[in-house]
């Protein structure tokens, strides 16, 4: 199984959550090996950061990767997308330090690096085995945690629980981990807050391009703020784990184990990542052969080589309308 990029150079614009600006950006082709690579082009000289574990800034209310000096902020959705196409290499160049929100999932995304089209770049991917357990525990509140054991397939199980807000309440959801299983069950799924949240971030001067066209919003005393309703029922849980998914996409390879993340977030999701970014005595880091007889591993993590595969995205005016 091969490394992939994106076949031509896209753009978009889109609104930023949290400045509320309009930001643009263009999604370049790159080659092996070289992953996946912001470039904040309104800077001078212009700011390279690698989407890497070690890049990790600021976990506050979304995945900020670089320094103070340079930063860009909310690259998880765009991450999971890549990672559900299995594109391992690219070169995003953005004019701001947040990434546009889009629709709060990575539908939009996928759909746009779904039109530039996949390249296979024909040098062999990598992926990483785990051998024995690593947890990471919530230092502050212990009954938070994400932990990867060894498993035959790669695999997540994660679960949430808002006891103060009977919408969201307990939800909790296993599914095998593949390119598949993400465009196909997660990557539909909205980022969501509370209706107090809300206020506090604005009153923060934040969330300025916040609104119901890009966010599930839910109020502890009016329920559902979105007309339109859920995309699931669990469409809590599955952002989640489209979140989780996009931090573990830092590590540059798709990771083969069973995840099992209880009431985790950005912070543990990537203090996970950078538990594995090395080879140990629990993170083997494997090559997976490519050609004709493709290895057990290379179908598992079952990357579709467009979203034609996708039975919901065979008509995409149903997916955007
Ligand atoms: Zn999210």
């Amino acid at each position: 199984m091969n490394q992939r990029t994106v076949a031509r150079t896209i753009r978009h614009s889109g609104v930023a959550l949290h400045s509320g600006r309009m930001v643009h950006l263009e999604i370049h082709p790159s080659a092996p090996n070289t992953g996946i690579r912001f470039v904040r082009t309104d800077l001078s000289p212009n700011i390279e950061i690698k989407a890497h574990p070690s890049s990790v800034f600021d976990t506050t209310l979304a995945t900020r990767l670089g320094s103070e000096a340079a930063s860009v902020s909310t690259v998880e959705h765009l991450m999971a997308a890549l990672y559900g196409l299995g594109i391992d290499n690219a070169r995003i160049c953005v004019d701001a330090a947040e990434m546009p929100i889009v629709d709060g999932s990575a539908v939009p995304w996928l759909i746009l690096l779904d039109e530039a089209g996949v390249e296979d770049l024909g040098v062999a991917r990598s992926v990483r085995v785990i051998k024995k357990p690593v947890e990471v525990v919530c230092p502050h509140d212990p009954s938070r945690f994400i932990r990867i054991e060894p498993s035959k397939e790669p695999r997540i199980t994660y679960s949430i629980e808002f006891k103060n807000n009977a919408l969201i309440g307990s939800q909790s959801l296993t599914l095998s981990l593949t390119g598949r299983s993400f465009c196909e069950a997660l990557s539909h799924a909205r980022t969501f807050c509370t209706a107090e949240e809300v206020d506090f971030m604005r009153s923060r001067g934040l969330a300025r391009g916040g609104s119901l066209e890009n966010a599930i919003v839910v109020s502890r005393t009016q329920g559902l703020l979105n007309s339109a309703g859920l995309r699931a029922p669990d469409e809590f849980v599955r952002h989640k784990i489209l979140d989780c998914i996009g931090d573990l996409a830092l590590l540059g390879t798709p990771v083969s184990g069973h995840i099992i993340a209880h009431k985790a977030g950005h912070d543990l999701h990537t203090a996970l990542a950078k538990a594995l970014a090395e080879p140990s005595d629990a993170v083997e880091i494997k090559t997976i052969a490519s050609g004709r007889t493709r290895t057990s591993l290379g179908r598992q993590l079952d990357f579709p080589a467009s979203l034609a595969e996708i039975p919901q995205f065979s008509d995409l005016s149903l997916v955007t309308g």
